[in-house]
């Protein structure tokens, strides 16, 4: 883009901040930058790309009416768009390339209601803060980021997987969990369209660049009262054997299943009293009646139960379990070494526990192994793995990336910066792009982000 479109669009959002004068917006540079940030500096492909990319403005919208307003104002000057929730993707989603405006949904948090299973808020309520308010009807959410203090619903959908609650529900991309979205286009006079079922999930994961989602409605799980613990063993063989059955176990009530393979449990201190020194271990998070059979299951494989408290309570004292998981096992490794980076691996069910340990005999420590027990899309239970490793360069990265798939393993790239790279493997479906011609005519959201979008030339139409 070069720097008269720059210049124009920096003018056209003064002017919209004038014609807008009563809505809340940021105009601090320091936390402009900071709001058109994520965790993508977890990769040191990400930090080096995305130096420098700042919005020219955010706002924060109070309501809905605010919200059109001013993405009726962006769309008639092409000014670009980028959507923001609680700003923890780690893939650079919510920073944008080209400038514009970030939207910051944190103050459209109403529940709209929750009955019979199901559940309807607006986009910025964070998860904590929605699982809350459901859980009086006697209600949860299915499953939740192990960032559920900070993350939103709609950054959990648009950029997120699962995680927590997978292991039973699996991915949030499971048809019947999201039930619809009220999305609204950009265009000069937005308009608020409902997708239901499979239509709607084409806006999940597309980063915000294919509409604005404003509510959604999603199947929520029985609300329990879950309880912690972390088991250690000796022998790599029998934790991987008991994590995968508890996971399988059908009498067993679960909410996550974590594995940390020696030598992960070094990087988190502040369980370290329940992580003795060369063990690997096992969190987990279970009901309260699954707890014997679980601690009779690992002390037959020769493990040894370490800590045991209710969620609840550990949440309260900042040590939960639940935010040692997922990529906040990568997050605590960090602050402990900023040379570590991650991967996102998956395995095939059935085969999981052979491919994880033929992993580990080929990589040793190169390739220290986190895994986390999910179903799978098909319904089958597996293990996925955010494994830490040593960032020496970008060309060593990319070489174990090739030598694990090599190995007939998945690996969902986050050091990538574009939605087809990740998760979707290279490619998007066709229909994800058809809804953005229909809810981002002028290729105003999250431009950059969507490859198939600018390979077909469609790229800031407006703008340019
Ligand atoms: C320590 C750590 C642990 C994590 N653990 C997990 C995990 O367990 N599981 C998991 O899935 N992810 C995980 N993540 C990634 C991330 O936290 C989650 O995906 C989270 O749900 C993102 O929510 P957010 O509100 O922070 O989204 P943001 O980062 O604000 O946004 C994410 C994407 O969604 C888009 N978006 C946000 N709101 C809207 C909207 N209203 N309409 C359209 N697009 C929108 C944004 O433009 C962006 O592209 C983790 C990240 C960190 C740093």
């Amino acid at each position: 883009m070069s720097d008269t479109t720059v210049t124009r669009q920096q003018t056209a959002l003064i002017e919209i901040q004038q014609t807008l004068p009563a809505l809340a917006w940021t105009t601090d540079p320091a936390r402009i930058a900071r709001l058109s940030q994520d965790f993508s500096w977890f990769s040191p492909v990400l930090k080096r790309i995305l130096e420098g990319k700042v919005a020219d403005g955010v706002v924060r919208p109070r309501d809905e009416a605010e919200l059109r307003e001013v993405v009726g104002a962006c769309a008639r000057q092409d000014v670009p768009i980028t959507m923001r929730g609680g700003g923890t993707g780690n893939y650079g989603q919510a920073t944008p390339l080209h400038g514009g405006v970030v939207i910051d949904m944190s103050d459209l948090k109403r529940v709209a209601w929750i009955r019979d299973g199901m559940g309807r808020a607006q986009t910025g309520i964070r998860l904590a803060d929605f699982d809350q308010q459901a859980r009086p009807a006697g209600w949860e959410l299915r499953c939740v980021p192990s960032t559920f203090r900070m993350a939103s619903l709609g950054g959990l959908f648009g950029g997120g997987f699962g995680g927590i609650g997978s292991i039973n529900y699996g991915p949030l991309a499971s048809p019947g969990t999201i039930l619809g979205v009220s999305a609204m286009t950009v265009e000069p006079e937005p308009r608020l369209i409902e997708l239901r079922g499979a239509e709607a999930l084409m806006q999940h994961h597309a980063w915000g660049t294919n509409g604005i989602v404003v509510e959604i409605e999603l199947a929520l799980a029985p609300a329990a009262n879950w309880h912690e613990a972390i088991y250690t063993f000796s022998s790599a063989d029998d934790c991987l054997e008991f994590a995968n059955q508890l996971a399988l176990g059908p009498g067993i009530a679960k909410k996550n299943i974590c594995v940390w393979m020696d030598p992960i449990p070094r990087y988190l201190p502040r369980l370290t009293e329940y992580l003795p020194a060369g063990q690997h271990a096992v969190g987990v998070v279970l009901a309260p009646s699954s707890l014997a059979a679980a601690r009779a299951l690992a002390e037959g494989l020769g493990g040894k139960q370490t800590y045991e408290d209710s969620t609840e309570q550990a949440i309260r004292q900042n040590r939960t379990v639940m935010e040692h998981t997922w990529n906040h096992t990568t997050l605590h490794a960090l602050k402990e070494d900023s040379g570590i980076t991650y991967l996102q691996l998956s395995f095939t069910a059935g085969q999981h526990l052979e491919q994880v340990k033929r992993l580990r005999a080929t990589f040793g420590d190169e390739v220290m192994l986190h895994l986390e027990f999910i179903r799978g899309l098909d319904g089958h239970t597996t293990c996925t793995s955010l494994p830490l490793m040593r960032f020496v360069s970008e060309d060593h990265l990319n070489e174990v990336i090739r030598r694990i798939r090599e190995m007939g393993v998945r690996v969902n790239n986050p050091h990538v910066k574009v939605v087809e790279d990740g998760k979707f493997g290279g490619s998007v479906p066709p229909e994800l792009v058809a809804l953005k011609r229909r809810f981002d005519p002028r290729g105003l959201l999250n431009p950059g982000k969507l490859k198939s979008w600018v390979q077909a030339g469609m790229e800031m139409t407006g703008a340019q």
